[in-house]
C-alpha cells in the first residue's frame, strides 16, 4: 500500500484501473483512455451524461435518468442538484434547484436531505450530501467498472475553478468512501483544453484561449494561456443566472402561456404538472439545438388535458433572448477582466451541454474576430461534443499520473509547485523593417511560465556585416482604425440597395492588435555575419523570472551573453 503525507491508502500503481470523472449538478461523466484516446463510457442506460441524481422507491435505489424521471412521480425520495453542496454550510447554500425535488435540509449546521430510502414502513432517514455523493459516485464507478469488465479503483476528477479547500476535501472523501482513490482533482476548464490538445492533429503553440463552460444550473468562464504546454488561468467568472435551466424557464413560460389560452389553467400552479412541464421543455430545448422546429407534448399535463404543440429556433430565440445576451457579456466581461481583447483570444472552446445551443456559438462568432475558432458543433465541424470534453480531460490526465505513487502525485501538483511565476509582459526583439521602422518581434508571449526558454533565428541583412539585436518587453494595445467618411454625392449617386450596404460596411472600424514597444533589457552587436546569415538568439527566464539572454551567428561559435536580474 502507498501511504505517506497523510495520503489515504490506496492501490499500488500497477494495480491501478483509472478514469475520468466528471460530477456536475446536472449531470456527470465517466471516462477511459484506450490507446492515448480518451472515450466517454455509456452507462447502463446507454447514457453519457449521466444524470446527477438518486431517487429510492419501495427500498430500491435508482440513479442517472432513471431517476431523474422520478422528479414528476416520486420528487420527496429523489435527490438532485447536490453536488454545489458538498463541503458547505447550510446556511450558504441556494437550494432553489431542488424546489421540485428532495429539500435540502438543516442537520447541525450541515446539509441532509430526508429521503425513504429503506422502503417498507421505515421512517425516512437523513442522507448527507456526502452520503448522497458517496451513492453516486459510487454507481458511477459500478457503471465504469462493469463497461470496463475490471473494478475501476482510482480517478482524477474535474472541478469548477472556484472550488475550495473545503469542497475540495470533501468531494475526495465522498469519492474515498465510495471506494474510489482520487488521484487528482483538476479544474474544468483545464480539462476541456486538455481534451482537445490531445488530438492527434493538435499543434501545441502558445495561444489564449477561452473555455466557456455552460451547464445546467451555472455558467463558468475562464481565460487560459497555453504556453509550451502549460497552462495558467488568467481570469474567471462564475455566474448562476444564465444557464440551461433559464433556457427551460422560458420554454415552460412559452407552453404554460399557450396551455391557459387553452385550457384556462396554469401548469405551473401544481407541482407534478411543473415538473412535466419541466422535462418536455428540456427535450424541446435539445431538439432545437439539432433541428429547426421541435414538438412539445406531454400527457395529461394539467386538469386532465393532453397538451401538444411545436415551437420553431427563430421563435425560441426570440423569446430567449436577454438570456442569450447573458452569455455574451458573461464571456465578454472575462476577457476584459483577464486585460485582453477578443482579438488576443485564438480559440473558444465551448463546453457544458447548454453549448450544444447553436445561439450561444453563433452569438460568440459575432463577438470575435475571424481569427478566433470557436469550437462549438454549430461553428465547427471539427468541434469535440461540448458534454464530453471535461471527462475525457480527466481521462487523459489519469492515464498521464497513473503509474505514479500517490505521495508522488501529491506533491508534484500540491500548489507550492503547481503555482509558478510568470512573465508579465512579452520578451522580443527589435529589427528594422522595410521602412526604417521598428518592428518588434516576440520571443517568449506574456504569462509564460517560468522556467521557460525560447529561441528565435533573425535574418542578417542580405548582404551581411553587423548586426544590432535588441531585446526589449512588449505590450500589445489594439488599434483602431476609422473608415474614411465617403464623399455625399457618392452615396447619393448609387442605387438603393448598394447604399444600404455600403453604408454598413462604413461604420465597421478595423480594429487590430499591434505591438508595443516596452522596456529594452539589452542590446548586442553580433559582428561580421556572412552574407545571407542568421542571428540565433536565446531568452532563458529562470524561476526566479531573472533572464539571461544569448545571441550568436547560426553555425559560428561563441557570442554574446548577458544577464538580468529579477
Ligand atoms: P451544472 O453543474 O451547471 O448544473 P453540469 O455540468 O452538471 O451543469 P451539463 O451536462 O454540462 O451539466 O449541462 C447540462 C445542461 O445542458 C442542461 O440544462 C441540459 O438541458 C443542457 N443540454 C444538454 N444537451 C443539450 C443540447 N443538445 N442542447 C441544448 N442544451 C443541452
Amino acid at each position: 500500500m502507498a501511504e505517506s503525507r497523510g495520503v489515504k491508502p490506496g492501490p499500488e500503481p500497477a494495480d491501478r484501473v483509472v478514469i475520468g470523472v466528471t460530477f456536475g449538478n446536472s449531470n456527470s461523466s465517466i471516462a477511459f483512455t484506450v490507446d492515448d484516446k480518451a472515450e466517454v463510457i455509456a452507462n447502463e442506460d446507454g447514457d453519457r451524461q449521466i444524470p446527477t441524481a438518486l431517487s429510492y422507491v419501495d427500498g430500491d435505489e435508482y440513479y442517472g435518468a432513471q431517476a431523474k424521471a422520478f422528479l414528476v412521480r416520486n420528487p420527496n425520495n429523489t435527490v438532485a442538484y447536490f453536488r454545489e453542496f458538498l463541503g458547505k454550510e447550510f446556511k450558504s447554500i441556494d437550494p432553489t434547484h431542488c424546489h421540485a425535488a428532495a429539500h435540502p435540509q438543516d442537520t447541525a449546521g450541515s446539509v441532509s436531505f430526508s429521503v425513504e430510502d429503506k422502503g417498507g414502513e421505515d421512517e425516512a432517514s437523513s442522507v448527507s450530501v456526502s452520503e448522497a455523493s458517496t451513492r453516486f459516485l459510487r454507481r458511477l464507478v459500478t457503471s465504469a467498472s462493469e463497461y470496463l469488465g475490471k473494478t475501476v479503483t482510482s480517478a482524477v476528477v474535474s472541478v469548477p475553478t472556484n472550488f475550495n479547500d473545503k469542497q475540495r476535501e470533501a468531494l475526495i472523501k465522498a469519492a474515498n468512501d465510495a471506494g474510489l482513490e482520487v488521484l487528482q482533482l483538476i479544474s474544468d476548464p483545464v480539462a476541456a483544453v486538455l481534451a482537445y490538445d490531445a488530438r492527434p492533429e493538435a499543434v501545441v503553440e502558445d495561444k489564449m484561449i477561452v473555455v466557456a463552460d455552460l451547464g445546467g444550473t451555472r455558467s463558468d468562464v475562464a481565460v487560459v494561456a497555453s504556453r509550451g504546454g502549460m497552462y495558467t488561468i488568467l481570469a474567471t467568472a462564475h455566474d448562476y443566472e444564465f444557464s440551461g435551466v433559464h433556457l427551460d424557464q422560458v420554454l415552460m413560460d412559452h407552453f404554460a402561456k399557450e396551455f391557459i389560452k387553452k385550457h384556462s389553467t396554469d401548469p405551473r400552479s401544481n407541482p407534478r404538472s411543473l415538473a412535466k412541464l419541466r422535462q418536455e421543455a428540456e427535450a424541446t430545448k435539445k431538439a432545437l439545438s439539432l433541428g429547426s422546429n421541435a414538438q412539445f407534448s406531454v400527457e395529461s399535463l394539467a386538469d386532465g388535458f393532453d397538451f401538444s404543440s411545436t415551437i420553431n429556433r427563430i421563435r425560441y430565440e426570440t423569446i430567449g433572448r436577454k438570456v442569450f445576451e447573458g452569455f455574451n457579456r458573461l464571456v465578454e466581461g472575462v476577457v476584459k477582466k483577464a486585460g485582453l481583447d477578443v482579438l488576443d483570444v485564438s480559440e473558444v472552446i465551448m463546453c457544458g451541454g447548454t453549448s450544444h445551443t447553436p445561439r450561444i456559438a453563433n452569438n460568440l462568432r459575432g463577438i470575435f474576430p475571424e481569427s478566433t475558432d470557436i469550437l462549438a458543433p454549430a461553428t465547427s465541424v471539427t468541434a469535440i461534443n461540448p458534454s464530453e470534453l471535461q471527462a475525457r480531460g480527466a481521462a487523459l490526465q489519469a492515464s498521464l499520473i497513473q503509474e505514479y505513487e500517490a505521495a508522488d502525485i501529491e506533491q508534484s501538483t500540491h500548489p507550492c509547485v503547481t503555482t509558478v511565476k510568470h512573465i508579465a509582459n512579452a520578451i522580443g526583439v527589435i529589427a528594422v523593417g522595410p521602412s526604417g521602422e521598428d518592428v518588434f518581434t516576440p520571443i517568449m508571449q506574456a504569462e509564460t511560465a517560468a522556467p521557460a526558454r525560447r529561441i528565435v533565428h533573425i535574418a542578417a541583412p542580405k548582404a551581411g556585416g553587423d548586426v544590432l539585436i535588441k531585446v526589449v518587453e512588449g505590450g500589445t494595445h489594439i488599434k483602431v482604425t476609422k473608415p474614411e467618411p465617403k464623399a455625399k454625392d457618392a452615396v447619393e449617386n448609387g442605387d438603393d440597395d448598394s447604399d444600404l450596404d455600403s453604408d454598413e460596411e462604413e461604420e465597421e472600424e478595423k480594429r487590430e492588435k499591434v505591438w508595443k514597444i516596452g522596456t529594452p533589457l539589452a542590446e548586442a552587436a553580433i559582428r561580421g555575419v556572412k552574407k545571407g546569415g542568421k542571428v540565433e538568439v536565446t531568452v532563458n527566464v529562470a524561476a526566479d523570472l531573472s533572464v539571461t539572454i544569448t545571441a550568436r551567428e547560426v553555425g559560428s561559435k561563441g557570442g554574446v551573453r548577458g544577464n538580468l536580474a529579477a
